[in-house]
């Protein structure tokens, strides 16, 4: 049996906080949490002294499409090895790896590569859960940085062959008013994949249906989307109104300090409710790379993007394309940019993208009988230690790697 320790920590389950909190895991569970560590076995055990850290629950980013000079598209185990390990070093122990719109047959390569990572665990750094599937069923006014000679309506042709390649996508974004996406949609009911709304152009009665079919979330809230628009006189709700509105949507916010100011993560914790928004790197291959140019998505389609100043946008410089945030970035964009408290913080990076999976039976939390994935942060919210299924696999070294 392989135990480890850890004590003295500030613990945001994110239920509680508990100060000077200890965890014993063995065999790769959580079996116990409590207060001080007098009841746990530190002389025998391997333990790691969390003194002055917060111990949080490993995060959870549901929408990844590369990091390290890597995208999940350039369809090479490698490329999902390099985000694997880059994004779990800024505390990322699970990842949804987001394949852009893109040919069906670079999609399926990619989609397959994902499956072989769920089946393979032992061979990544951060887990993979599956794939996130962002377009290619969205709108072209809002293509935002993806290849306009990708985007398409959702043809029963068209998708068929993704079909067979079903068993580990996770989550689809999808424009609702695109034409057969409420029937792509329908005939998944029974695949248990999550559908979101994003890169749309749905006005609010369109939205209500795409609802009504089963979609859940909102994918990168406010950017590349429809806000108000006007019939008449009267003023019709866009995907960002509706969005607020609507309980049974929860929303992706992207935390990199760029796409949303603090007002605006303000405006939308307090409409949604805290329980329902999920912080998203939206990392791009960019992320944790120089400044300079780089290929959005699928290599040989040339769309070249720049970063600036770690800023990733269109070559036109016209837009945002993607982030090059990471999780850690993140959570201090929420706590430092919107005043959030670092338990609700965790709590959107945690909780609830586990709930939004259904796997809070076994991530996104620490309690007894969870799988050990558990992040240290320094009192600056840097990542200090990353720990999955009880194994350390990253420690902050002096020289800061
Ligand atoms: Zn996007």
């Amino acid at each position: 049996m392989s135990q480890l320790v850890i004590h003295s920590g500030t613990c945001i389950t994110p239920f509680e906080v508990i100060k000077n909190g200890s965890i014993l895991i063995e065999d790769g569970i959580i079996k116990q949490i409590g207060q001080g560590k007098k009841d746990f076995s530190t002389e025998t055990s391997p333990h790691v002294d969390a003194s002055g850290m917060f111990v949080i629950p490993g995060m959870i980013d549901i929408h990844v499409n590369g990091g390290k000079g890597a995208n999940i598209l350039d369809g090479t185990q490698q490329a999902l090895k390099t985000m694997s390990e880059f994004h779990l070093r800024h505390g990322t122990t699970s990842m949804l790896p987001t394949i852009i719109s893109s040919s069906i047959s670079k999609m399926i390569t990619a989609i397959k590569l994902v499956e072989t990572a769920v089946n393979h665990p032992q061979s990544y750094k951060a887990r993979i859960l599956g794939s996130h599937l962002e377009g290619p069923y969205i709108s072209k006014e809002q293509k935002g940085a993806h290849n306009p000679a990708h985007i398409r309506t959702a043809t029963a042709e068209d998708y068929h062959p993704l079909l067979d390649y079903l068993e580990t996508v996770r989550l689809i974004t999808a424009a609702p008013e695109i034409s057969g996406v409420l029937e792509f949609a329908r005939s998944l009911e029974e695949n248990d994949i999550i559908f979101s709304i994003g890169h749309s152009n749905a006005k609010y009665p369109q939205i209500v249906n795409a609802v009504g079919t089963g979609f859940s979330l909102v994918t990168h809230l406010y950017s590349v989307m429809s806000s108000i628009t006007r019939q008449n006189l009267t003023r019709i709700p866009g995907v960002v109104e509706s969005g607020l509105l609507l309980d049974e949507l929860s929303v992706e916010i992207i935390g990199d300090n760029m796409h949303l100011p603090g007002s605006l993560i303000e405006l939308i914790v307090k409409t949604k409710g805290i329980d329902k928004v999920i912080l998203v790197t939206d990392a791009m291959r960019g992320a944790g790379m120089p400044d300079g140019s780089y290929y959005i998505g699928d290599k040989d389609d040339k769309n070249s993007i720049i970063v600036e100043n770690g800023v990733a946008k269109t070559s036109d410089r016209q837009l945002l394309a993607g982030s090059t945030a990471t999780m850690d970035v993140c959570l201090n964009t929420l706590i430092s940019e919107a005043g959030l408290s670092l338990k609700d913080t965790v709590k959107t990076a945690t909780l609830n993208p586990a709930k939004l999976l259904g796997i809070e039976n076994q991530y996104g939390i620490i309690a007894c009988g969870k799988k050990a994935d558990i992040v240290l942060l320094d009192q600056n919210y840097q990542v200090q230690t990353v720990i999955v299924n009880g194994k350390i696999e990253y420690t902050k070294t002096n020289k800061g790697e």
